[in-house]
């Protein structure tokens, strides 16, 4: 801002996603919006940006006495910034405030026309960073998992992400400790400008591994925020091929289990594009503190000074160790890679169907919904064939042919992962990166997410045509990749 500040209008628009804007005219005003992560920050950026506004107060989660200032980017663009989309860098002035100062103003913007004064004072600059990053050469071929957490931290850092160094640390040391019982490489990052840039770290190093990665990588464990006090579950959000291991490893580890989640592009998610299959999980809070929080997903003193070390619990961080070990250990050790893409094809195939229905006649769904419900059955058949092999190996079956063998399928496996992500799960595909928290990537097949936009315009208009024509290339996108989906699969399963 100026100097002297900036003032305006306040507008209190909730979450400050899009359909909050819907009866609201934003349009020279400052607007306030609650911290929760629907959608996240650099979202609501984007969109109150879109939208006119100039400016932007964000009201910290917690109880409604809560003092924690939030900190936080607000930097929309995924990565370093490149000539493509530097526009995208925000121009907004953004500011975070505590719940208990946020509660009264939004009490007020009830109450007749609120005026706001924001005085902010923000750099943008280049920088050196260190990113630390080990290689324990332990396998048998070119294929690696990679454990990674962000080391840059707001405030305190103790939860987020001091916590998470810790369990990545303990679990490469466990897994150094066996290093003769691994089949695989194990990689460990400790990601940078996660938090005080948005995902640099883990972007400059896909694009710079890219060809390594989309070789070998065989998963990604991702370790943000365990170990926080008062956390009593844990909840997994994964990768569709990892949802059976998941349902396999959880109660082996913690002697329960809950059921495996979708894990979207958010966090240092940035290998979505290359198609390497992930896991990001911590031990949560339960319902009844969520509401009392209003969301505070990762605790009141989330990217505040308050996240010390009073926040932490050992016998809590315990639990999120034990689970990302068997993970970790499941996917260095196992002949055969534990992927079934069985939840990915359904996936594909319901999504499909559900987007022909809001879709009208032009675009020709059809036969991409074939080639789907072709996949779900190859699927299957891969999945058989994976197991039937892991089964041979489990009853004692070794070295030679085996080995060649579930090289062989894992290796074919790694390539539907590289095909199948990107189109559930990114609009850009496999060269770039989505911005951060963009809407659509609340949807699966997220390039195709606004086909509904066909419904209902005359075919000859030109809102049809621009809409039209932007879909058809993405139903082209999907159709491709879902016939080489078939291609691969059929190479394993015959
Ligand atoms: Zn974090």
């Amino acid at each position: 801002t100026p100097a002297a500040g900036l003032e305006g209008e306040l507008l209190y628009v909730g979450a400050g996603g899009e359909a909050d804007y819907a009866d609201k005219d934003a349009r020279g005003k400052i607007v306030l919006a609650e911290l929760s992560y629907s959608p996240p920050r650099p979202e609501k950026t984007r969109i109150a940006t879109a939208n006119g506004a100039i400016g932007l107060i964000l009201v910290n989660w917690g109880d409604d006495d809560n003092p924690s200032v939030p900190q936080g980017t607000v930097k929309p663009v995924w990565g370093n910034p490149t000539v493509d989309n530097l526009h995208l860098m925000p121009n907004l002035p953004a500011v975070g405030i505590p719940r208990l100062h946020g509660v009264p103003l939004r009490e007020l913007c009830k109450q007749g026309t609120v005026r706001a004064r924001i005085v902010s004072d923000a750099d943008r600059l280049w920088k050196t960073l260190h990113q630390p990053h080990a290689h324990l050469g332990a396998g048998l071929g070119n294929h690696f998992l990679l454990l990674a957490d962000h080391m840059d931290s707001w405030g305190g850092g103790a939860t987020d992400n001091t916590s998470g160094n810790a369990v990545t640390l303990e679990v490469a040391r466990v897994l150094a400790d066996h290093k003769s019982e691994l089949r695989r490489d194990i990689q460990v990052a400790f990601w940078q400008a996660h938090e005080n840039g948005i995902m640099e770290g883990s972007t400059w190093f896909v694009d710079h591994y890219w060809d390594e990665i989309d070789q070998g990588q065989i998963g990604y464990i991702n370790i943000d925020s365990p170990g926080m006090k008062h956390a009593t579950r844990y909840e997994a959000t994964l990768s569709p091929e990892f949802w059976t291991m998941h349902e396999e490893v959880m109660p082996a580890a913690l002697g329960y289990v809950t059921a495996p989640k979708r894990l979207e592009k958010t966090g240092d998610q940035s290998f979505f594009g290359v198609g390497v299959p992930a896991i990001s999980g911590r031990m949560e809070f339960s319902k009844e503190l969520l509401e009392r929080w209003h969301g505070a997903i990762l605790g009141p003193w989330y990217q505040s000074v308050d996240d010390t070390m009073e926040v932490a619990d050992k016998e809590v961080l315990a639990q999120d160790i034990r689970i990302s070990t068997a993970y970790a250990w499941t996917l260095a050790t196992r002949p055969v890679l534990p992927y079934d893409f069985r939840p990915n094809a359904r996936i594909l195939r319901e999504t499909l169907a559900g987007y022909a229905k809001v879709a009208d006649d032009t675009l020709g769904l059809a036969a991409t919904i074939d080639l789907a419900k072709t996949f779900e059955q190859k699927a299957a058949a891969v999945y058989d064939r994976a197991t039937a092999l892991q089964r041979r190996f489990e009853t004692g079956a070794a070295g030679g042919a085996q080995d060649d063998e579930a090289e062989a399928v894992n290796d074919a496996m790694r390539q539907i992962s590289r095909t199948v992500i990107p189109v559930l799960g990114s609009v850009v595909g496999r060269y770039g990166q989505d911005t951060y928290g963009l809407s659509a990537l609340k949807r699966w097949i997220p390039a195709l997410a606004q086909v509904d936009q066909l419904a209902g315009k005359d075919p000859l208009s030109g809102d049809h045509q621009l809409w039209w024509g932007k879909l058809v290339r993405e139903r082209n996108r999907v159709t491709d990749a879902v016939r080489t989906l078939n291609d691969l699969a059929a190479a394993i399963a015959e």
